[in-house]
């Protein structure tokens, strides 16, 4: 699949010929976040139809802010200290999205990576239907871009995705996978995924076992599908019953467990970059908490750093001396 098939067939609830919406923030910020990562919200609503989902009735139709108006906030942000910025919205991979052109996602890490003192800009959220070849080389040209990106999947059965709005195929998803490994080195893809939608019986679920077992993402989610009040999900009943899900649901996570311990192990001995969070939460501990360019905040792993005189936000050299399932311990 080329990059502008990847928008054929986008049935979207904004006609797209509409107007992008904008919504403004307030300076300065005051950051919730250690200080050196902050997360700048690229848009908000959203004007997909995942039929599990209630975020566009409560948050409402897509509205993104405008490019020059970000790169000022992420100016600001470096200003005050940030090294680290994270690009969230509901679906950032539609920020300034056409069917002909693709995502304008491209666009705006180009002008974050020319911000000096900035050091690594790294995306969450995704949508897999506005992923095209020209942000993955986007995401690979860029210095500063982190080799990572969270494309939420949700599901791999055809029928399921179909179910839950989700607006692309089996065969597009595992496309737009191979070409992220293909053009982008050493990436490292998050997923979420979720079980127990209304029709996954075990052959539905043991295609989404195999294909967790298959691609080998460095880091997965995994959820139970909770029906909720409003969504159109709802005509499909109430899904698989909560025990049954949850043994789905550890399932996959065993599954992922025995995939990231077996790659952290691989990285013992390699000395990698480090950004440094914060001290290890016991008093007089020596040891520091950070994170590697494959880990983002709050979600995936962490590095436990002993070293000698390191303070949050430094970006340091880590040797790995050890790992566990999904966290790394090295020195600095
Ligand atoms: S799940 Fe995400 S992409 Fe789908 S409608 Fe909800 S917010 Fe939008």
């Amino acid at each position: 699949m080329c990059s502008s098939d990847l928008g054929k067939g986008d049935k979207r609830l904004r006609p797209n010929d509409s107007p992008r919406f904008t919504f403004q923030t307030a300076f300065p910020r005051r950051l919730s976040t250690p200080g050196h990562y902050a997360y700048l919200r690229i848009s908000d609503g959203c004007d997909n139809s995942c039929t599990y989902c209630l975020i566009p009735s409560l948050r409402g139709r897509y509205q993104e802010r405008p490019q020059k108006m970000l790169i000022s906030e992420a100016r600001r942000l470096v200003d005050q200290g940030v090294r680290e910025i994270i690009l969230i919205a509901q679906d950032t991979s539609y920020y300034d999205y056409s069917p002909g052109t693709g995502s304008g996602l491209s666009s705006l890490l180009e002008a974050l990576n020319g911000i000096q003192g900035l050091d690594w800009i790294r995306v969450l959220y995704a949508h897999p239907r506005h992923i095209d070849r020209h942000l993955l080389q986007t995401i690979a040209g860029c210095d500063k871009v982190c080799p990572y990106l969270d494309i939420p999947l949700q599901h791999i059965n055809d029928g399921i995705l179909d179910k839950m709005g989700r607006n692309i195929s089996r065969v597009e998803i595992e496309e737009i996978l191979r070409q992220a490994r293909e053009l982008v080195t050493d990436i490292s893809i998050r997923t979420t995924l979720m079980v127990g939608f209304p029709g996954e019986g075990e052959e539905e679920f043991s295609e989404l076992a195999d294909f967790v077992l298959a691609q080998r993402f460095e880091h997965l989610g995994v959820f139970q599908y909770s029906p909720e009040v409003g969504t159109a999900a709802l005509r499909y009943g109430s899904g698989v019953d909560e025990l049954h899900a949850d043994r789905r649901r550890e399932k996959l996570m065993e599954v992922q467990q025995e995939i990231s311990t077996e790659r952290l192990n691989r990285l013992r001995g390699r000395v990698i970059p480090v950004i440094v969070d914060r001290p290890y939460p016991e008093s007089g501990s020596p040891l520091m908490i950070g994170r590697a360019i494959f880990q983002a905040p709050e979600i995936d792993g962490i590095v436990v750093v002993e070293g000698g005189d390191i303070r949050p936000g430094q970006i340091v050299e880590v040797k790995i001396t050890d790992s566990s399932e999904y966290d790394l311990y090295g020195i600095n």
